[in-house]
């Protein structure tokens, strides 16, 4: 039996603000946590996670968990399309065999994978999407990293998509470890926001509401601090949206570990609830400049990464320093 219409919730679904109560879990963790305590719950109950990891040359997959530090892996935002594989057969085979799994991802995977699994019975199964902002390239990422490896001549050891631990949660810097030194910059973050590496289907994504084919919905709660003043504490808060009564069902049962405060889901209501953002009117000069250059040309011109940009970067950190 597939999951019925019957289990969503009204037009709106149930809003929460929420802050995992352990500090180590919620620092490890993109917003606020939300993630580890679902999967921590299933898990426990001998059930399996499906989440995004990162591969040897630190390249997004889906990938299946049965153990705590399997699914460490799966935390983090990976700001870049995740490669499926033949993931959906895995899940649906420890379905048929009557396990507990809880399938993590954008939403356009989630609703993929529903109907991939149209004819399974899928009673044992949580879907948990996030809120999209849009997938950036693979490729990009990757000759994003070859160039850095090169710049400071040694091999990438480890990627943080976004420094939470020293910049905080609100602000979006990458960490790159090659060899010995950690290298901190806003390189690939700055061209990402610029949006003409995201993927085609992100302009016109559906999933673009506050309706969701998931049972819960997973996001940074931006502005949170109007819609529970005194909650925020830059370290990270996770807007949970409740889209099914088997996604309300699970949240009841993890509580106990987070703290959380019931909102207006109208308060929630972040640009990638509304609608799609546009693709960038200069998108195919950017790609046809991407494949005749050098990657340092595309550094230097969507990236910030020029002598204008660092100049006035260090005089707003000068006028910042005088203004304190
Ligand atoms: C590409 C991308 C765009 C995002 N855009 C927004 C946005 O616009 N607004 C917003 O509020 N939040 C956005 N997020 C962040 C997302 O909302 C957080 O992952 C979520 O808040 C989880 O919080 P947590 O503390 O429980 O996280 P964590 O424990 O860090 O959970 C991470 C979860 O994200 C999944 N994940 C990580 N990377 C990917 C990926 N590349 N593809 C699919 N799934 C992935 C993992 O499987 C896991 O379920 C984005 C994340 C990604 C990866
Ligand atoms: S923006 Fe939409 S189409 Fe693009 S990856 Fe996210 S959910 Fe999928």
């Amino acid at each position: 039996m597939t999951k019925s219409a019957s289990n969503n919730l009204t037009k709106y679904p149930q809003a929460y603000a929420v802050k995992h109560k352990d500090i180590d879990v919620r620092m490890a963790s993109r917003s606020g946590g939300v993630f580890t305590a679902l999967s921590d719950y299933i898990l426990h109950n001998n059930g399996v996670i499906y989440g995004c990891s990162l591969d040897e040359n630190y390249m997004a997959i889906h990938t299946r968990a049965v153990t705590k530090s399997e699914r460490d892996g799966f935390r983090g935002s990976k700001y870049i399309q995740s490669e499926l594989r033949d993931i959906f057969k895995y899940v649906k085979a420890d379905l048929c065999e009557g396990k507990q799994v809880l399938f993590s991802g954008t939403s356009c995977q989630v609703d993929g994978l529903q109907m991939y699994l149209s004819e399974v019975d899928t009673s044992k199964l949580l879907c948990v999407d996030i809120i999209c902002h849009g997938v950036p390239s693979p490729k990009v990422w990757k000759d994003y990293l070859k160039w850095t490896s090169k710049k400071y001549k040694g091999k990438i050891t480890c990627v943080d998509f976004r420094n939470k631990k020293k910049y905080g949660w609100r602000d979006h810097v990458e960490t790159i470890g090659i060899e010995n030194k950690l290298v901190d910059s806003r390189i690939f973050t700055t061209i990402f926001y610029r949006h003409q590496i995201l993927r085609p289907s992100c302009f016109k994504c559906p999933y673009k509401s506050l309706t969701h084919s998931s049972d819960i919905t997973i996001a940074d709660f931006w502005g949170v601090e109007n819609a529970v003043p005194g909650f925020d504490d830059n370290k990270g808060v996770s807007l949970v949206l409740i889209n099914t009564s088997v996604g309300e069902g699970f949240y009841s049962k993890i509580k106990l570990h987070l703290s959380s405060v019931c909102c207006d889901a109208n308060m929630c209501l972040q640009e990638p609830l509304i609608g799609p953002f546009p693709e960038p009117i200069d998108r195919k000069q950017f790609w046809e400049l991407y494949r005749k250059s050098k990657f340092s040309t595309i550094t230097n011109k969507y990236g910030n990464n020029n002598i204008v940009s660092k100049i006035k970067k260090k005089v707003k950190i000068v006028l910042k320093k005088n203004k304190n």
